[in-house]
This record gives C-alpha cells, structure tokens and sequence, in this order.
C-alpha cells in the first residue's frame, strides 16, 4: 500500500512540485494550504510522514508541530526558509525529525522523507527505549539520558545515536552511516560522520578525549561498544 504523505503549505508552486515529485516516488499525497486544514487533515487522515512549512498563514508551522507532537508519532519534516532558524525550529521542544532549507532540491527532500520514514519504521521494530552503556533513548519521547542527566541533541546527532546504540557491539563503515543517518541520495561527505561523532562524544563521553562508548574502528568507521 502506498504510504501518504501530507504537505503543509501556502506557496502553490512549492505545493505543487513536491506533490509531483513525491507521487512520481510512489507517495500518495495529501496537501494542506494552511496550519488549521494542516491539523484536521493529520488528525482525520492519519499521514505516515507530515511535510510541514514554518511558515503558514493562520497557526503558523513551530505551532502545528508542537500540537501534533502532543497528539501523536507521525514523523514530521520542516521546511524552513532561512538556516538560523534551524536549531529554534528543530529543537528537541518542537520535536520535529529533520528539516529541509528553502530553496531545496526535490532529491534532497525525497532523500530527507525516505530516510525519516526508515527511521520510523526502525523505531516501530525496535521499541520506544533503547539502552547501552551510558546512553538511554526514549524514542518517542525524542529524549536522551547519559549517566541518569537529560542531554540535548541535535536530530541528526540523535539519529546517529540511535543507530549506534541500537547496534552495540556492531561496527558501521561512515558510508553505511550516511546512508543510515543521512540518506543513501544525500550529498555528504563521509568527513561529515566524523565530525558528528566529535559532537556527539562530547556530550556523552565522560572524556571525549578517551571515549569509552562510541569506539573509533580502524579502517572502517565507528561502534557503540557494549556494557562491559
Ligand atoms: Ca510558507
């Protein structure tokens, strides 16, 4: 069956590119002019991937995500206009699953969307919670503990998290990372998954100097290590 797909937005060319390109995919497409026939179309429709512009006449797009993140699990895409808005935007309190900057490339946001959706369907198979070492995830929640305190992630070093540490003990190449994390079409440089991890040690790394949880494999890439 073919999974559907809503889009939230008031530019009618955008509207229409997206639909084109996201039906040429297979994608049934549901569309939304404005946040208010955004909500009802999400709560009557039940969409398996929201696609959610920022900004929108009426209730504008932080605003509808935060009401659908209350409601329910539907992955949800932003699409902003200006990159400073991002980090506001994508913050762990709006919950959205990634995002894309206006202008965007079709096969940027249908690499954006099928990665969200693989990632949804990995969540669904694995559970909400994942626990190793240090690290727990609330999957649903969208929430991180390390060592018992709350840390805060970006979502994409979260989505890297979360397929490491639903994998410990198992190594992953940087070009399975970016297919995983970032999606097999986008334009990253395997460099990109280095800089990442250093993130991502950081914050959950009692020394990211001398990390003990995500282990650097020679020649291949990065492993979560298991609780010893
Ligand atoms: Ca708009």
């Amino acid at each position: 069956m073919a999974r559907k797909i809503l889009i939230v937005e008031d530019e009618r060319p955008i509207l229409d590119s997206v639909q084109y390109a996201l039906e040429k995919e297979g994608f049934e497409v549901l569309r939304a002019a404005d946040g208010e026939t955004g909500l009802s179309e999400a709560r009557t429709q039940r969409p398996d991937l929201i696609i959610l512009d920022l900004m929108l006449p009426g209730i504008d797009g932080m605003e509808v995500c935060r009401i659908l993140r209350r409601e329910a699990a539907i992955p949800i895409i932003m699409l902003t206009a200006k990159s400073e808005e991002v980090d506001k935007v994508v913050g762990l309190e709006m919950g959205a699953d990634d995002y894309v900057t206006k202008p965007f490339g079709m096969r940027e946001l249908i690499a954006r969307v099928k990665s969200v959706l693989r990632r949804a369907d990995q969540r669904e198979a694995t559970g909400e919670v994942l626990e190793a070492g240090d690290v727990k995830m609330d999957l649903a929640a969208h929430t991180v503990e390390v060592r018992g305190k709350a840390v805060e992630l970006a979502p994409r070093e979260f989505s890297l998290l979360e397929l490491l540490v639903a994998n410990p003990g198992r190594a992953f190449s940087r070009d399975v990372i970016l297919d995983r994390v970032w999606g097999e079409d986008a334009f990253c440089e395997p460099h990109t998954v280095d800089v990442h991890i250093r993130w991502l040690r950081q914050k959950i790394e009692r020394n990211p100097g001398n990390p003990t949880q995500i282990a650097t494999v020679r020649g291949v890439g990065y492993r979560f290590e298991r609780a010893r």
